[in-house]
C-alpha cells in the first residue's frame, strides 16, 4: 500500500546517526519520517555505555551547539564524568561519560517523540523507491518489510552495523545486526543491485559480566571526577551540554581496575586456531585503535599486562563492561580467560562477547554533503559511512539530516571548513581519504585543534546552527547572553589599564608575581602565567583607568556570577583561554586565511582532468572518479601531489 501522507525527509534507522538525522531535518521544519526496525531500541548502544573521549567529545559538543540530542541525553543519564587530559592544554581537554545505557535510551526516545514535525514508524526497510529526473536517478521514498511504501524528497540511510551483518563467536557465525537484533539483509542485496561502492568492515565487543560475581576488593576504585576521592572533588559535577546542569545527573557510581596476566594471554594464546579472525571466517578489517584482545596479544606480544576498566552498565542493573577484552574467541575460552583475571576469578558471564562483519559503502562516492553522487536525495550517514563510534555517527547524522533538509528547501547545502569544526574534519576525510579501516575521531586529525574546542564549540557553530533553522529559542538567548558578556568584558579587560603607581609592591606581587615597570591592561596581564581573572579583578578597582583618550567608563566587571548565574564560569574561561593562548590563536587565523582563497576555490562539476596538461595518468584517473568539489579537497586525496596541484591552477586560470 502507498501510505497516505507524503514526507519532505526519511531517515531509515533509529540509532545515533539515524536520531540525529530525524531531529536535524524536523527541527528544521521537514515533514520527517524515522523508520526503524524496532522503537525499542532507538539510541541504542550497541557496545560500551560512555559517550565521549578526546576527539570524541569535541563531536558532541558540535552535535549539542547545533541544536543536537546526544549531549543532554547524557546529561541526563551519565553515571561518572571525566575530564581527560585535564592538567594539558584546552584544545585537547574532552569530556567523558559512563551513560546508564537505558536512562540514555529513554532520553533520546523522550526528545524524538516530542519532537514536532517527526513521525516514527517501526518496520525494517527492504527497499528504496527511485524515480529518474533529468539528472538521472533520483529517491522517492522507501518501502518496507511488509510493503508500505512511505513517499519523500529526501532519504538519510543510516542503518549501521545491520547491512549483512554476520556475528562471530569462535568458529560459529550467524546472521544479526547486533547481538538479539536481526539484520538487513533485503535492503543490503538491493543496495548491492544499485552497485554503490562498498566493502566489508568488522567491530568487536567484550562479554558482559554480572557484578554480583566480581570481587572489587581485589580492583582498584576509580571515581568520577567531582566525586570523593575524585578529580576536581571540590568542584561541581562536569556537564556536556552547553544547556546541562549538574542537577540533571543522576546518582553517580564508580568504575574499577584490574589488568590481564601472563596466565590470561596464554588463554588467549591457545584459542588462535579456533579464532575466526586468525583463520579467515572474518574478512572485514577491524578498528585500530579498539582492538580485540586476541589483537593485542598477537601485537604488542612483549607486554605482559592489559589494564581493564570494568564499567558499570547502569544504576538498575547489575551488568558490567569489561573496557579492553572485547573478544571473539569460542566461548570456552573467553569464560577461562575472564577467570583468570584478578577479582574476576568467579565472574558470570551473561552475554558472550563477539565480533560483526558488516556492509559498509566507500565515503569517496560521497559529495561534501553526504548526498551520494549515484543517486539524488539519497543521503549516508553513521557506521555505513565505514566511521565507528557513537559521537561519529551522531555528527554524521546531524550533517546528513540538515543538509536534506537544505535540499528539500531548495538551499545549498552546508559545508564546515576544517577549521571551523571537528564535522568538517570528519567529513573531508571521509569523502577525499575513503577509509581502509573503520574511521574514528582524535584530536591530531584536526590540524587547527587550538580554535576547534570543546569549551568554543558553541561559539564556532550556534549561530549558524540558529541561522539554518536547528536551534531553538531557549539555547539561542542563553547563548546570546553568554557571547555578548564575554564581548563586552574581553573589550573591557582590553581598555582599563592598571596604574603601576597606585599598586603597592605585596598587592603586585600576590596577584601578577611581580611588580609591573608600566601601564598594562588587564587582558595583557592575563596572559602572564599563573594569573587568573578572578585574582586579576581582585587588584582594587580604584587603582585601574579606562585606556589614553577613551571615554571614562564604570570599570566594574561585566560579568558575574550574580548576572550570569551557570554561565559564569564558561565566560571566565573563554577569557582566560583567549588571553592566554591568544598568540597561537591569531598564527593559526592568519594561516586559515592564507591558504582560504586556495582552500575554497571551487573545480567544474563537469571538469575533463584528461584535458589538464602534464598531470600523470594516476592523478587523472583519482581526480576523474573521486570528482573533489574544491582545490583544498583535491589536495587531500592520496597521490595527488603539490606539483599536480599547481597544474590544475594553471589549468584554471587559463580557462577563465
Ligand atoms: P547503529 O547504532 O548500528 O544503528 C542502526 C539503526 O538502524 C538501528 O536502530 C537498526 O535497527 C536500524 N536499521 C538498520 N537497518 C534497517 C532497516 N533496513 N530498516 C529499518 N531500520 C534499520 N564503537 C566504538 O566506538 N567502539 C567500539 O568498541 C565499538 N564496538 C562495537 C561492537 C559491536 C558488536 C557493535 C555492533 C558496534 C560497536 N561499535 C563500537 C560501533 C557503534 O555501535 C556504532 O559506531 C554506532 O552505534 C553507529 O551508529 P549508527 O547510528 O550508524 O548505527
Amino acid at each position: 500500500m502507498w501510505y497516505p501522507e507524503e514526507f519532505d525527509v526519511i531517515v531509515v534507522g533509529g540509532g545515533h546517526a539515524g536520531t540525529e538525522a530525524a531531529l536535524a531535518a524536523a527541527r528544521m521544519g521537514c515533514a520527517t519520517l524515522l523508520l526503524t526496525h524496532n522503537i525499542e531500541t532507538l539510541g541504542q548502544m550497541s557496545c560500551n555505555p560512555s559517550i565521549g573521549g578526546i576527539g570524541k567529545g569535541h563531536l558532541v559538543r558540535e552535535v549539542d551547539a547545533l541544536g543536537g540530542a546526544m549531549a543532554l541525553a547524557t546529561d541526563a543519564a551519565g553515571i561518572q564524568f571525566r575530564i581527560l587530559n585535564s592538567s594539558k592544554g584546552p584544545a585537547v581537554r574532552a569530556t567523558r561519560a559512563q551513560a546508564d545505557r537505558l536512562l540514555y535510551k529513554a532520553a533520546i526516545r523522550q526528545q524524538l517523540e516530542n519532537q514536532p514535525n517527526l513521525t516514527l514508524f517501526q518496520q525494517a526497510v527492504d527497499d528504496l523507491l527511485l524515480d529518474a529526473d533529468a539528472s538521472g536517478a533520483r529517491v522517492a521514498g522507501a518501502v518496507t518489510q511488509t510493503g508500505i511504501r512511505f513517499r519523500a524528497r529526501a532519504v538519510v540511510l543510516t542503518a549501521g552495523t545491520f547491512l549483512d551483518g554476520k556475528i562471530h563467536i569462535g568458529l560459529q557465525n550467524h546472521p544479526g545486526g547486533r547481538a538479539g537484533d536481526a539484520p538487513a539483509q533485503r535492503l543490503s542485496a538491493r543496495l548491492k543491485e544499485l552497485q554503490l561502492p562498498q566493502g566489508r568492515l568488522k567491530t568487536g565487543t567484550p562479554p558482559r559480566l554480572d557484578g554480583r560475581s566480581i570481587d572489587f576488593s581485589r580492583c582498584t576504585e576509580q571515581p568520577g571526577d567531582g566525586m570523593p576521592g575524585g578529580a576536581n572533588a571540590e568542584r561541581p559535577l562536569p556537564v556536556f551540554s552547553f544547556m546541562g546542569q549538574p542537577a540533571m545527573h543522576p546518582a553517580q557510581l564508580p568504575c574499577w581496575i584490574t589488568h590481564t596476566n601472563e596466565r590470561t594471554h596464554e588463554i588467549i594464546r591457545s584459542g588462535f586456531d579456533r579464532s575466526p579472525m586468525y583463520t579467515g571466517q572474518i574478512e572485514g578489517v577491524g578498528p585500530r585503535y579498539c582492538p580485540s584482545v586476541e589483537d593485542k596479544i598477537k601485537r604488542f606480544a612483549g607486554k605482559d599486562s592489559h589494564q581493564i576498566f570494568l564499567e558499570p552498565e547502569g544504576l538498575t542493573t547489575n551488568e558490567f563492561y569489561p573496557n579492553g577484552i572485547s573478544t571473539s574467541l569460542p566461548f570456552d575460552i573467553q569464560l577461562e580467560l575472564v577467570r583468570s583475571i584478578e577479582g574476576l576469578e568467579r565472574a558470570h558471564i551473561l552475554r558472550p562477547g563477539y565480533a560483526i562483519e558488516y556492509d559498509y559503502f566507500d565515503p569517496r562516492a560521497l559529495r561534501s554533503s553526504f548526498e551520494t553522487r549515484q543517486i539524488g536525495g539519497l543521503f549516508f550517514a553513521g557506521q555505513i559511512n565505514g566511521t565507528t563510534g557513537y559521537e561519529e555517527a551522531a555528527a554524521q547524522g546531524l550533517y546528513a539530516g540538515l543538509n536534506a533538509a537544505l535540499q528539500v528547501r531548495g538551499q545549498a547545502a552546508w559545508l564546515p571548513g576544517r577549521d571551523q569544526a571537528y564535522l568538517g574534519v570528519l567529513v573531508d576525510d571521509l569523502v577525499t581519504q575513503g577509509v581502509s579501516e573503520p574511521y574514528r575521531m582524535f584530536t591530531s586529525r584536526a590540524e587547527y585543534r587550538l580554535q576547534l574546542r570543546e569549551d568554543n564549540a558553541d561559539l564556532r557553530l550556534t549561530e549558524i546552527g540558529h541561522r539554518l533553522g536547528l536551534v531553538d529559542e531557549a539555547r539561542w538567548s542563553v547563548f546570546c547572553r553568554k557571547r555578548d558578556a564575554l564581548a563586552r568584558e574581553t573589550e573591557r579587560l582590553k581598555s582599563t589599564w592598571v596604574n603601576p603607581r597606585t599598586l603597592s609592591q605585596p598587592e603586585a606581587e600576590r596577584v601578577l608575581g611581580k611588580a609591573i615597570e608600566r601601564e598594562y591592561p588587564l587582558f595583557e596581564l592575563l596572559r602572564r602565567p599563573g594569573v587568573g581573572y578572578e585574582a586579576l579583578l581582585s587588584l582594587e578597582g580604584g587603582r585601574w583607568r579606562p585606556a589614553t583618550g577613551a571615554e571614562p567608563d564604570d570599570p566594574r566587571p561585566v560579568v558575574s556570577r550574580e548576572t550570569l548565574d551557570d554561565g559564569y564560569a564558561a565566560v571566565v574561561e573563554q577569557i582566560e583561554i583567549a588571553a592566554q593562548y591568544a598568540g597561537y590563536i591569531e598564527r593559526q587565523r592568519d594561516e586559515v586565511e592564507r591558504g582560504a582563497a586556495y582552500e575554497n576555490l571551487r573545480l567544474p562539476a563537469d571538469m575533463d582532468y584528461h584535458q589538464v596538461a602534464a598531470l600523470s595518468i594516476e592523478v587523472r584517473q583519482k581526480l576523474s572518479a573521486q570528482r573533489p568539489e574544491t582545490l583544498g579537497q583535491a589536495a587531500r586525496i592520496s597521490g595527488v601531489t603539490p606539483a599536480a596541484i599547481s597544474l590544475l591552477l594553471i589549468h584554471l586560470k587559463r580557462s577563465r
